[in-house]
């Protein structure tokens, strides 16, 4: 099969000015998404922030209007050229499950047939017709329309019927606005629009697991502001770096972020004059989830997100994660917590993230650390460990060395 890809480069000026039976045929990409279970006043926001989400992501490209409606998005491309890009940058968008480039000709046979052999200027071994008729003011049904078209390509190009394993799948979408045709499908990155989740701070360490989870939370409809703790510049700032590179990357699938840098090297000295070393990291963390849940509140973000799977390593330990967490007040959420590395490995990969993940950076958590961590704490051990400590200055004196990032794509 030739990919409408490949032949835009060649003849776009063509491809532009199809006429199907005298009438000009545009070019539509037909979004297909998910969800369909959301309740009335759900749908409505749904909708407007996946409009809102496809048009972003759509800056700057020839497109002259996006449309939704309860089931289907069309986005109206004023020149065929743009259509490897728009895939590309639509396979970036939350809450679609598909999208195809369509023909858009009048709702008769005749038109669906003339649309076939402009998709098809080449023989196919064998094909399929799939119709869905969303559009029932037409007569005939879905299955009809399959029939009348099959017979007619069969009878026109000899190709053979196969409706197990065709080798090309011929589309058409009846819908009020006209039958939509296509051979090919693009599969979307499912979930939800980004924006009608609310917000979230996630805790970025530069390492894997972080940015999948953070990744998993826009999925499911949350705008993330990330916080990283760097010990800079008591180290270098490697993972500042790092973080850069994968706020900036993570940006595609929300378009706009922010990141917070907070520098703690100076905390983590006056941690580590009084705080007994296995304990150290544990209460790095608690300091960590204080000052996040600071700038959380600040951004309205109504949850903490960090990357901690259950017993990946010492500090992940159940007693360690509740003792832990004691001293935040929003709910702390662990996207990854029921994962094994490799999957969360395979995920890191998936979206991009793994190689930047893994060059090598001086993370904070290792800066005045035994090797050793204990493995059971309370939250009584870790309140009397840090009873010699100020928390609140400490949390101050974090919160004064914040650096802000603001990131945009496309
Ligand atoms: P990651 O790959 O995300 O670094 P990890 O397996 O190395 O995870 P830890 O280093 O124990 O695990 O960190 C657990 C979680 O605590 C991280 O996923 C992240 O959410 C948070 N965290 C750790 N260090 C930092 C940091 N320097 N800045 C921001 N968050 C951090
Ligand atoms: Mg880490």
């Amino acid at each position: 099969m030739v990919l409408l890809e490949e032949r835009v480069q060649a003849e776009a000026a063509r491809l532009n000015h199809l006429e199907v039976r005298g009438e000009r045929a545009p070019w539509v990409v037909l979004v297909r998404f998910g969800e369909l279970s959301l309740k009335k006043g759900h749908l409505r926001l749904f909708l407007g922030v996946l409009r809102r989400n496809i048009r972003g992501a759509l800056r700057g490209l020839p497109i002259s209007r996006v449309d939704i409606r309860p089931h289907r998005c069309f986005v109206w491309l004023e020149d065929i050229a743009a259509w490897p890009e728009v895939k590309r940058r639509l396979s970036y968008v939350f809450g679609i499950v598909g999208y195809a480039p369509c023909l858009r000709v009048p709702t008769t046979i005749e038109a669906m047939e003339g649309a076939y052999h402009l998709l098809v200027p080449w023989a196919p071994e064998s094909f399929a017709v799939r119709v869905r008729r969303a559009d029932k003011t037409f007569p005939l049904t879905s299955q009809e329309v399959e029939r009348v078209v099959g017979a007619y390509i069969q009878g026109h190009t000899g190709a053979k019927v196969d409706l197990t394993t065709p080798k090309l799948t011929y589309y058409v979408e009846i819908q009020p606005e006209g039958a939509f045709c296509s051979i090919e499908r693009v599969s979307g990155l499912g979930g939800l629009p980004v924006g009608t989740g609310g917000k979230v701070a996630s805790l970025l360490s530069g390492g894997i697991d972080s940015p999948v989870a953070s990744y998993r939370m826009m999925k499911r409809g949350c705008q993330v502001v990330f916080v990283h703790f760097t010990s800079y510049p008591f180290t270098d700032a490697s993972s500042w770096d790092k973080c850069r590179s994968l706020v900036s990357l993570l940006t595609r699938f929300q378009q706009e972020s922010k990141l917070y840098v907070v520098l703690l090297g100076e905390v983590q000295r006056r941690i580590a004059v009084s705080v007994p070393s296995r304990f150290r990291i544990l209460i790095y963390r608690r300091m960590m989830l204080r000052i996040a849940e600071a700038i959380a509140q600040r951004e309205g973000c109504l949850a903490l997100v960090t990357g901690e799977s259950l017993g990946q390593v010492g500090s992940q330990t159940l007693a360690n994660l509740f003792s832990v967490q004691r001293v935040a007040t929003l709910p702390v959420l662990r996207p990854l917590i029921g994962m094994d590395k490799q999957e969360i490995i395979a995920q890191a990969r998936a979206i991009g993230t793994y190689d930047i993940s893994i060059e090598p950076d001086m993370d904070c958590c290792q800066y005045l650390v035994p090797p050793k961590v204990a493995t059971a704490s309370t939250p009584e051990l870790l309140a009397k460990a840090e009873a010699a400590l100020d928390v609140p200055a400490l949390v101050q004196m974090a919160l004064n060395t914040v650096h802000v990032e603001e990131f945009r794509w496309p």
